[in-house]
């Protein structure tokens, strides 16, 4: 039987192996691409063995969960956080977080202005976009955050560095294609009409399911859970 630190070991490397295959496809540098584990349904130990293969950045989509873990484990690590953020834990969540990737509306983005500035901070952003129109998504229609983006790029203390959305779940991640190369002509639209002092570098789009494709859209951070995990439970 093998061990955790065997079975993530060994997912851990497939999925290094298929992003670089991926970046080759795509003649992109594999350091253009940042590697962020999500630890939501992952236990401690899990967390534990993704640290000692030298994973540094994780994300969690919940902010109790988020901050238990960022007090728990070392500095070095970074955090993400990829979940409905309620406004009245964005106080803790700031502190303890790289990159929020989960700004969907205009209401958080200036409540987390506001508390910024009250505790020193300027937290790093991704603004979240429902491309697949899903109802039950979460994240702001296109039309919706063109519509917005002057009042976005005016929040006080926020760095807006990018996009960030979700594919809906299908078998086949090619269909996930036209929503990630939607996102990225999106960025591009938004930053022909940005101030020169926001700059949108980032696109956070790819999970297990769909992270090739994502990649080979040009996903500067890929967020993978299940893939990590498979063949424990
Ligand atoms: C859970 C989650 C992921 C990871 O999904 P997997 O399919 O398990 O890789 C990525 N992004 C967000 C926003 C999530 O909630």
């Amino acid at each position: 039987m093998e061990d955790l630190k065997g079975i993530i070991h060994k997912n851990y490397s497939k999925i290094q192996h298929r992003i670089h295959e991926a970046c080759l496809r795509s003649q992109r540098s594999t350091a253009s691409v940042r590697f962020v584990a999500v630890t939501k349904y992952a236990h401690t130990e899990w967390v534990k063995a993704l640290v000692e293969l030298g994973c540094t950045q994780f994300a969690e989509s919940r902010s109790q969960q988020l901050d238990e873990r960022a007090l728990q484990f070392a500095d070095h690590l970074h955090w993400h956080f990829i979940g409905p953020l309620q406004r009245n834990k964005v106080r803790r969540t700031i502190t303890h977080t790289s990159l929020i990737h989960s700004i969907d509306s205009l209401k958080l983005l200036s409540t987390i202005g506001r508390i910024a500035a009250e505790s020193g901070l300027q937290p790093h952003v991704l603004i979240e976009v429902n491309l697949s129109r899903e109802q039950n998504k979460k994240g702001f229609a296109p039309e919706e955050l063109l519509s917005n983006w002057n009042a976005i790029c005016e929040v006080p203390h926020v760095r807006v560095e990018g996009l960030m959305t979700m594919a809906s779940h299908s078998a086949d991640p090619e269909l996930a294609r036209p929503v990630f190369r939607e996102l990225s002509q999106l960025r591009d639209q938004l930053q022909t009409v940005s101030p020169p002092s926001i700059q949108l570098t980032e696109l956070s789009m790819g999970m297990s399911g769909d992270f090739e494709i994502a990649i080979e859209e040009g996903s500067t951070l890929i967020r993978i859970g299940s893939a990590l995990y498979t063949g424990l439970d």
